[in-house]
């Protein structure tokens, strides 16, 4: 327990300060590793993150939960939980999301011209879920992902696979539009992507489809062209989201090439057409017959 009350208050500064760029799980620093951060040092909750071997039973979630905790302890909890954790429903938990995102101003692109966050949209409930890199200018306008003529393009995409627009989620790694279609810098990615992990562990996909080298080198947090990322499932957790069902193990995420690459090169389209056959086989879809 923390005694000194300047440096709780000052803890809980900073934990609102991190939560407020959309960072909510903290990690405590093996003490052998350095000297420990004020941060680190002070999350010492004995309930939560020391187990002990012997008591490993007691560190389910369930369980954990209705041990009695210090006040300390319970300031840290709150800041901890996403609000969108409290609730089992999809719609409520995404609507918890966009609230917290806010009139977002976390990162640069708030103030490059763009008009409007570009949340997502589709089936909060969906099986089938596509990432791309960030807004253009006709999302910008709309405040809806791929509307352009790459969003029609990917609608021919996922009619192709038997399904309807209405019947996937569509967001991007970033909400704004970058400026001139510019591709989201680093920075931008990592203070936005929280939320696409959040928007992910609430959806619990069974497939996501990262559209494009950006949005799977962020999703998957590897390098590589795209001949080598395509061709594969790929085991996704959303990485510092956690979904309110435990029994959602993650998604399999396969990579094919952006709908605009594609009106550029329509030669790829067949290797596109190859990605989202191997997404349908996994989810068991069938193409639309030719009277559909
Ligand atoms: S891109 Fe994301 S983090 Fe940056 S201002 Fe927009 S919503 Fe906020």
């Amino acid at each position: 327990m923390i005694q000194n009350s300047d440096l709780r208050r000052a803890l809980a500064d900073r934990l609102r300060y991190y939560n407020e760029l959309g960072i909510y799980d903290f990690y405590r620093r093996d003490p052998t590793e350095g000297s420990p951060q004020p941060v680190q040092s002070a999350v010492k909750p004995d309930v939560v993150l020391t187990p002990q071997p012997e008591q490993r039973e007691d560190m389910s979630p369930r369980k954990s939960a209705v041990v009695a905790k210090s006040a300390d302890e319970g300031v840290f909890e709150i800041l901890n939980s996403k609000p969108e954790q409290t609730v089992t429903d999809p719609v409520a938990a995404l609507k918890l999301i966009r609230e917290d995102l806010g009139d977002c101003t976390r990162c640069k692109l708030h103030q490059q011209g763009r008009k409007q966050i570009v949340f997502g949209v589709g089936n909060p409930h969906a099986d089938l879920m596509f990432v791309g890199e960030g807004p253009g200018a006709d999302e910008d306008i709309q405040g809806e992902p791929f509307v352009g003529r790459a969003g029609q393009l990917l609608n021919n995409m996922i009619k192709a696979m038997g399904l309807r627009r209405e019947e996937v989620y569509i967001a991007n790694v970033v909400k704004c539009r970058p400026p001139g279609n510019r591709t989201p810098e680093r920075d931008e990615c990592d203070t936005c992507s929280p939320f696409l992990m959040r928007q992910i562990a609430v959806i619990k996909p069974k497939v996501i489809v990262a559209l494009g080298a950006v949005a799977a080198k962020n999703l998957l947090a590897i390098n590589g062209p795209m001949s080598e990322l395509r061709g594969r499932f790929y085991d996704f957790i959303p990485s510092g989201a956690r979904s309110s069902d435990p029994s959602w193990q993650g998604a399999k995420l396969a990579v094919t090439y952006h709908p605009a690459f594609l009106l550029r090169d329509p030669r790829q389209k067949g290797e596109a057409w190859k990605d989202l056959q191997m997404v349908m086989k996994y989810l068991g879809l069938k193409p639309p017959q030719k009277s559909e």
